[in-house]
Protein backbone atom coordinates (compact mmCIF):
# COMPACT_ATOMS: atom_id res chain seq x y z
CA UNK A 1 0.00 0.00 0.00
CA UNK A 2 1.29 3.33 -1.18
CA UNK A 3 2.80 6.09 1.21
CA UNK A 4 1.32 8.72 0.75
CA UNK A 5 3.22 11.82 1.40
CA UNK A 6 2.39 15.49 0.87
CA UNK A 7 4.67 17.88 0.21
CA UNK A 8 3.60 21.11 1.90
CA UNK A 9 4.64 24.65 3.02
CA UNK A 10 2.28 27.49 2.55
CA UNK A 11 5.41 30.16 1.24
CA UNK A 12 5.53 30.10 -2.34
CA UNK A 13 9.16 29.72 -4.29
CA UNK A 14 10.90 26.88 -1.33
CA UNK A 15 11.26 23.92 -3.47
CA UNK A 16 8.22 22.43 -2.78
CA UNK A 17 6.93 21.75 -6.81
CA UNK A 18 10.99 20.78 -7.55
CA UNK A 19 11.02 18.82 -4.73
CA UNK A 20 7.86 16.66 -5.35
CA UNK A 21 8.33 16.11 -9.10
CA UNK A 22 12.35 15.14 -8.23
CA UNK A 23 11.63 13.35 -5.27
CA UNK A 24 9.31 11.42 -7.01
CA UNK A 25 11.23 10.89 -10.55
CA UNK A 26 13.86 9.30 -8.33
CA UNK A 27 12.28 6.99 -6.22
CA UNK A 28 10.87 5.36 -9.47
CA UNK A 29 14.70 5.40 -10.49
CA UNK A 30 15.15 2.99 -7.74
CA UNK A 31 12.33 0.54 -9.02
CA UNK A 32 9.33 2.14 -6.59
CA UNK A 33 5.69 2.73 -8.32
CA UNK A 34 4.92 6.23 -8.05
CA UNK A 35 2.26 8.88 -8.67
CA UNK A 36 2.59 12.23 -8.66
CA UNK A 37 -1.02 14.57 -7.34
CA UNK A 38 -0.73 17.78 -8.27
CA UNK A 39 -2.94 19.70 -5.77
CA UNK A 40 -2.05 23.68 -7.21
CA UNK A 41 -3.58 25.77 -10.07
CA UNK A 42 -0.52 26.62 -11.66
CA UNK A 43 -0.32 22.99 -12.75
CA UNK A 44 3.62 23.81 -12.81
CA UNK A 45 3.75 19.88 -11.56
CA UNK A 46 1.96 19.29 -14.38
CA UNK A 47 4.10 20.77 -17.24
CA UNK A 48 7.23 20.51 -15.52
CA UNK A 49 6.76 16.60 -15.65
CA UNK A 50 6.07 16.86 -19.51
CA UNK A 51 2.29 17.08 -19.20
CA UNK A 52 1.05 19.59 -21.64
CA UNK A 53 -1.88 21.26 -20.94
CA UNK A 54 -3.93 20.74 -24.15
CA UNK A 55 -3.49 16.90 -23.85
CA UNK A 56 -5.29 17.63 -19.93
CA UNK A 57 -9.09 16.68 -20.34
CA UNK A 58 -9.78 15.93 -17.34
CA UNK A 59 -7.61 16.98 -13.80
CA UNK A 60 -7.74 16.53 -10.27
CA UNK A 61 -10.34 19.63 -10.03
CA UNK A 62 -12.96 16.84 -11.59
CA UNK A 63 -11.85 14.16 -9.20
CA UNK A 64 -12.26 16.36 -6.05
CA UNK A 65 -15.11 18.76 -7.04
CA UNK A 66 -17.19 16.04 -9.77
CA UNK A 67 -15.93 12.85 -8.19
CA UNK A 68 -14.75 11.89 -11.56
CA UNK A 69 -12.29 8.47 -10.50
CA UNK A 70 -9.02 9.64 -9.81
CA UNK A 71 -7.81 6.25 -11.91
CA UNK A 72 -9.27 8.38 -15.37
CA UNK A 73 -7.11 11.17 -14.98
CA UNK A 74 -3.91 9.43 -14.77
CA UNK A 75 -1.56 10.34 -17.11
CA UNK A 76 1.96 8.21 -17.29
CA UNK A 77 5.05 10.56 -17.98
CA UNK A 78 8.44 9.86 -20.04
CA UNK A 79 9.59 8.20 -16.85
CA UNK A 80 9.15 4.56 -16.08
CA UNK A 81 7.16 3.80 -12.97
CA UNK A 82 6.26 7.47 -12.35
CA UNK A 83 2.39 8.58 -12.77
CA UNK A 84 0.71 11.95 -12.76
CA UNK A 85 -2.51 13.26 -11.87
CA UNK A 86 -2.72 16.43 -13.85
CA UNK A 87 -4.14 19.91 -12.48
CA UNK A 88 -5.01 23.15 -14.03
CA UNK A 89 -5.95 26.69 -13.58
CA UNK A 90 -9.25 25.14 -13.51
CA UNK A 91 -8.64 24.10 -9.91
CA UNK A 92 -8.35 27.76 -8.52
CA UNK A 93 -12.09 27.39 -8.56
CA UNK A 94 -12.40 24.23 -5.95
CA UNK A 95 -10.71 26.71 -3.17
CA UNK A 96 -14.26 27.99 -2.92
CA UNK A 97 -16.40 25.04 -4.28
CA UNK A 98 -15.11 22.81 -1.92
CA UNK A 99 -16.80 25.27 0.97
CA UNK A 100 -19.95 24.34 0.85
CA UNK A 101 -19.59 20.32 -0.18
CA UNK A 102 -20.16 17.21 2.58
CA UNK A 103 -17.60 15.66 3.81
CA UNK A 104 -14.91 18.81 2.05
CA UNK A 105 -11.74 17.29 3.90
CA UNK A 106 -12.24 14.04 3.09
CA UNK A 107 -12.67 14.11 -1.06
CA UNK A 108 -8.64 13.57 -1.73
CA UNK A 109 -8.61 10.51 0.66
CA UNK A 110 -11.79 8.74 -0.75
CA UNK A 111 -10.69 9.39 -3.83
CA UNK A 112 -7.48 8.06 -3.79
CA UNK A 113 -8.40 4.47 -1.74
CA UNK A 114 -9.01 2.68 -5.08
CA UNK A 115 -5.45 3.12 -6.25
CA UNK A 116 -3.20 2.98 -3.18
CA UNK A 117 -2.41 -0.37 -3.94
CA UNK A 118 -1.58 0.19 -7.29
CA UNK A 119 2.17 3.01 -6.11
CA UNK A 120 4.67 2.32 -3.26
CA UNK A 121 4.55 6.24 -2.85
CA UNK A 122 2.04 9.24 -3.61
CA UNK A 123 3.52 12.11 -3.32
CA UNK A 124 1.46 15.63 -3.50
CA UNK A 125 2.43 19.02 -4.11
CA UNK A 126 0.18 20.92 -2.28
CA UNK A 127 -0.31 24.97 -3.32
CA UNK A 128 1.18 28.15 -1.25
CA UNK A 129 -1.95 28.31 1.21
CA UNK A 130 -3.23 26.55 4.04
CA UNK A 131 -6.80 26.35 2.74
CA UNK A 132 -9.46 23.36 2.11
CA UNK A 133 -6.89 22.18 -0.70
CA UNK A 134 -3.87 21.60 1.55
CA UNK A 135 -6.18 20.29 4.47
CA UNK A 136 -7.65 17.57 1.51
CA UNK A 137 -4.23 16.71 1.63
CA UNK A 138 -3.04 16.47 4.73
CA UNK A 139 -6.06 14.50 5.68
CA UNK A 140 -5.44 11.87 2.93
CA UNK A 141 -1.86 11.88 4.03
CA UNK A 142 0.35 9.38 6.13
CA UNK A 143 3.27 11.85 6.86
CA UNK A 144 4.02 15.88 5.50
CA UNK A 145 7.73 16.98 3.72
CA UNK A 146 8.31 20.31 4.68
CA UNK A 147 10.50 22.38 2.24
CA UNK A 148 12.41 25.18 3.94
CA UNK A 149 14.32 27.50 2.23
CA UNK A 150 17.94 28.51 3.45
CA UNK A 151 16.91 32.48 3.39
CA UNK A 152 16.64 35.00 6.35
CA UNK A 153 13.04 34.48 8.19
CA UNK A 154 12.90 30.35 7.09
CA UNK A 155 11.23 29.64 10.24
CA UNK A 156 8.57 32.33 9.79
CA UNK A 157 5.12 31.25 8.91
CA UNK A 158 5.90 27.80 10.01
CA UNK A 159 4.30 27.88 13.38
CA UNK A 160 0.89 28.28 11.18
CA UNK A 161 1.84 25.41 9.27
CA UNK A 162 2.55 23.54 12.52
CA UNK A 163 -0.69 24.19 13.84
CA UNK A 164 -2.49 23.34 10.42
CA UNK A 165 -1.17 19.95 10.89
CA UNK A 166 -2.12 19.71 14.71
CA UNK A 167 -5.78 20.89 13.42
CA UNK A 168 -6.19 18.10 10.95
CA UNK A 169 -4.29 15.44 13.36
CA UNK A 170 -7.13 16.54 16.10
CA UNK A 171 -10.24 16.69 13.63
CA UNK A 172 -9.33 14.33 10.35
CA UNK A 173 -6.16 12.36 10.37
CA UNK A 174 -4.62 11.37 14.33
CA UNK A 175 -1.91 9.11 12.42
CA UNK A 176 -0.50 12.24 10.07
CA UNK A 177 2.99 13.02 10.99
CA UNK A 178 6.26 15.15 9.40
CA UNK A 179 8.00 12.63 7.21
CA UNK A 180 10.51 15.34 7.38
CA UNK A 181 12.04 19.00 7.27
CA UNK A 182 14.53 19.47 3.82
CA UNK A 183 16.41 22.75 3.74
CA UNK A 184 16.30 23.92 -0.01
CA UNK A 185 18.29 26.37 -2.19
CA UNK A 186 21.39 26.38 -0.33
CA UNK A 187 24.12 28.63 -0.83
CA UNK A 188 27.28 27.80 0.30
CA UNK A 189 29.31 31.30 -0.29
CA UNK A 190 26.76 33.08 2.15
CA UNK A 191 27.30 32.64 6.11
CA UNK A 192 23.50 33.23 6.02
CA UNK A 193 22.85 29.66 4.45
CA UNK A 194 24.73 27.93 7.25
CA UNK A 195 23.19 30.03 10.05
CA UNK A 196 19.58 28.66 8.71
CA UNK A 197 20.67 25.60 8.52
CA UNK A 198 21.61 25.26 12.44
CA UNK A 199 18.67 27.33 13.19
CA UNK A 200 16.35 24.61 11.28
CA UNK A 201 18.04 21.93 13.07
CA UNK A 202 17.94 23.45 16.02
CA UNK A 203 14.42 23.32 15.88
CA UNK A 204 13.62 20.04 14.31
CA UNK A 205 16.34 18.15 15.15
CA UNK A 206 16.48 14.40 13.83
CA UNK A 207 13.46 15.28 11.56
CA UNK A 208 15.72 17.35 9.07
CA UNK A 209 17.40 15.46 5.92
CA UNK A 210 21.03 14.82 6.18
CA UNK A 211 20.39 15.88 2.80
CA UNK A 212 20.46 19.72 1.55
CA UNK A 213 19.57 20.71 -2.02
CA UNK A 214 22.08 23.25 -3.00
CA UNK A 215 21.22 26.05 -5.44
CA UNK A 216 21.63 24.54 -8.80
CA UNK A 217 21.03 26.35 -11.81
CA UNK A 218 20.10 22.64 -13.84
CA UNK A 219 17.23 22.41 -11.43
CA UNK A 220 15.83 25.46 -12.59
CA UNK A 221 15.87 24.43 -16.33
CA UNK A 222 14.68 21.22 -15.90
CA UNK A 223 10.80 22.19 -15.80
CA UNK A 224 10.68 24.22 -18.92
CA UNK A 225 12.27 20.88 -21.04
CA UNK A 226 9.27 18.73 -19.16
CA UNK A 227 11.75 16.78 -17.44
CA UNK A 228 13.31 15.37 -13.76
CA UNK A 229 16.78 16.48 -12.85
CA UNK A 230 17.59 12.79 -13.42
CA UNK A 231 16.92 12.63 -17.13
CA UNK A 232 17.56 16.50 -17.85
CA UNK A 233 20.91 16.34 -16.55
CA UNK A 234 21.84 12.95 -14.55
CA UNK A 235 25.39 14.18 -14.04
CA UNK A 236 24.59 17.17 -12.56
CA UNK A 237 24.95 18.34 -8.50
CA UNK A 238 20.47 19.02 -8.60
CA UNK A 239 20.87 15.01 -10.04
CA UNK A 240 22.95 13.66 -7.18
CA UNK A 241 21.33 15.34 -4.39
CA UNK A 242 17.55 14.44 -5.03
CA UNK A 243 18.65 10.62 -5.45
CA UNK A 244 20.28 10.86 -1.94
CA UNK A 245 17.14 12.10 -0.62
CA UNK A 246 15.23 9.59 -1.63
CA UNK A 247 17.75 7.04 -0.35
CA UNK A 248 16.97 8.52 2.55
CA UNK A 249 13.32 8.73 2.05
CA UNK A 250 13.54 4.57 1.28
CA UNK A 251 15.41 3.97 4.51
CA UNK A 252 12.79 5.58 6.67
CA UNK A 253 10.13 2.60 5.12
P1 LIG B 1 7.26 26.15 -4.85
O1 LIG B 1 6.61 24.95 -5.49
O2 LIG B 1 7.47 25.98 -3.37
O3 LIG B 1 6.56 27.43 -5.18
P2 LIG B 1 9.36 25.73 -6.80
O4 LIG B 1 9.80 24.31 -6.63
O5 LIG B 1 8.46 26.04 -7.94
O6 LIG B 1 8.74 26.26 -5.44
O7 LIG B 1 10.68 26.62 -6.88
C1 LIG B 1 10.61 28.03 -7.08
C2 LIG B 1 11.61 28.43 -8.18
O8 LIG B 1 12.93 28.14 -7.76
C3 LIG B 1 11.40 27.67 -9.47
O9 LIG B 1 11.69 28.52 -10.54
C4 LIG B 1 12.42 26.55 -9.41
O10 LIG B 1 12.85 26.12 -10.68
C5 LIG B 1 13.54 27.19 -8.64
N1 LIG B 1 14.28 26.25 -7.79
C6 LIG B 1 13.77 25.36 -6.90
N2 LIG B 1 14.74 24.69 -6.27
C7 LIG B 1 15.91 25.14 -6.78
C8 LIG B 1 17.30 24.84 -6.54
N3 LIG B 1 17.67 23.94 -5.63
N4 LIG B 1 18.23 25.52 -7.25
C9 LIG B 1 17.87 26.45 -8.16
N5 LIG B 1 16.60 26.78 -8.43
C10 LIG B 1 15.62 26.15 -7.76
MG1 LIG C 1 4.79 24.87 -6.57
Amino acid sequence: MARVVSVANQKGGVGKTTTTVNLGACLAFFGRKVLLIDMDAQGNATSGIGIRKADVEQNIYEVLVDEVPIRDVIHHTSRENLDIVPATIQLSGAEIELTSMMARESRLKQAITDIKDDYDYILIDCPPSLGHLTINSFTASDSILIPVQCEYYALEGLSQLLNTIRLVQKHFNPELRIEGVLLTMYDARTNLGSEVVEEVRKYFRERVYDTIIPRNVRLSEAPSHGLSIIDYDPRSKGAEVYQALAKEVIAHE
